[in-house]
């Protein structure tokens, strides 16, 4: 498995997405997957506190157990997990911080994120109250989510100008059916020097190619226990015109759609890890695979035509 950075911390291009820990699969099941992706060279954990109503974070740091070091844990603060525990101020920070180490069962969380932008507090305040988590050796580096091109640079101004640990990550979502970080983001991570890890990378699966237009979604996939509303928003003509279309040319190229969404992500050098997640050992075997087609420019050109009719206008 190849690696990239992020900050300082060494990661695999292939991450595990683990919001589905506590929400759909049960302790055992985490703990098979945790075990097969660190066997398949997988190095980099993404969970947040809020992921399975804080039960991720329990299942992973159980199922890692005496194989933490061998592992990047990246997690996040921020989400909402009830009235009292929400937000980025500089208090709240400590307190998530804290909650989360016990829930890991670790000493040190080596990314840690702040999920959602929250416009009620100075983002000084936060990144003040991460630096000194940062600096009592709890926190290796720290990372943002959810954040457009101008936080970013908001964020780096203020850590530079404050000396401050910086945001060195961005985990925004991303895929061959949402590329709306090209407009933007990306070229603000490329500026100040921020990885960025895209999230929904399989767009919930629908790019694995498990969902076939007119058919009800197979049992036991998420978008059989979905809402409706997203379950048409996932399946819509406009996406399967597009899936099919890449599906298709995957093959003329000798391989699967996975092999493409996973492998047209890593094109670009400023993605870190592509953190699909998995409810299944062999999804995890299947997506640490799928990472190593490298594509050439003019094969990548070919694939964004065929995406092209996916790209809101701003
Ligand atoms: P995803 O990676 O796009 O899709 C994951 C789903 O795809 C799995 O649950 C599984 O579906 C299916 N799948 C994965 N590998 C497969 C394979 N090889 N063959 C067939 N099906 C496969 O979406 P995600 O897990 O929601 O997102 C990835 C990670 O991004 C999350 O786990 C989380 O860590 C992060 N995330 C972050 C944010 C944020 O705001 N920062 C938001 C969302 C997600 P089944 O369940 O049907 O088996």
């Amino acid at each position: 498995m190849e690696t990239r950075t992020i900050g300082s911390l060494e990661v695999s291009t292939v991450g595990l997405g683990c919001n589905n820990f506590g929400a759909r699969i049960d302790a055992a099941r985490a703990a098979e997957v945790v075990h097969a992706a660190l066997d398949a060279g997988v190095t980099l954990f993404d969970t947040a506190d809020i992921y399975g109503a804080t039960k991720s974070e329990t299942f992973l740091g159980a199922a890692l157990g005496s194989r933490r070091g061998e592992a990047v844990i990246a997690t996040k603060f921020g989400g909402p997990i009830d009235e009292e525990r929400k937000g980025a101020s500089g208090a709240y920070v400590k307190r998530a911080a804290e909650d989360s180490l016990k829930r890991l069962g670790t000493d040190h969380i080596d990314l840690y994120q702040l999920h959602f932008p929250d416009q009620s507090v100075p983002i000084e305040e936060t990144l003040g109250a991460l630096d000194e988590l940062v600096r009592e050796g709890k926190v290796r580096e720290i990372g943002s989510s959810n954040f457009s091109a101008a936080l970013i640079e908001e964020a780096d101004g203020v850590s530079r100008e404050r000396g401050f640990a910086r945001f060195v990550s961005v985990q925004n979502e991303y895929s061959l059916l949402n590329r709306t970080p090209e407009r933007h983001a990306l070229t603000a991570c490329e500026k100040f020097g921020v990885a960025f890890i895209p999230y929904f990378p399989l767009a919930s699966g629908v790019l694995t190619g498990k969902y076939q237009r007119g058919e009800v979604p197979p049992p036991q996939t998420r978008l059989a226990n979905a809402p409706q509303e997203r379950v048409e928003r996932a399946l819509s003509d406009r996406n399967f015109d597009v899936v099919e279309a890449l599906e298709q040319w995957a093959s003329d190229h000798g391989h699967p759609l996975l092999d493409l969404a996973m492998s047209w992500l890593l094109h670009r050098p400023v993605v870190a890890s592509v953190i699909a997640g998995a409810t299944r050992p062999e999804q995890v075997r299947a997506n640490a695979e799928a990472a190593s087609w490298k594509l050439t420019d003019a094969e990548v050109a070919e694939v964004d035509e065929i995406t092209a009719p996916l790209m809101r206008k701003d």
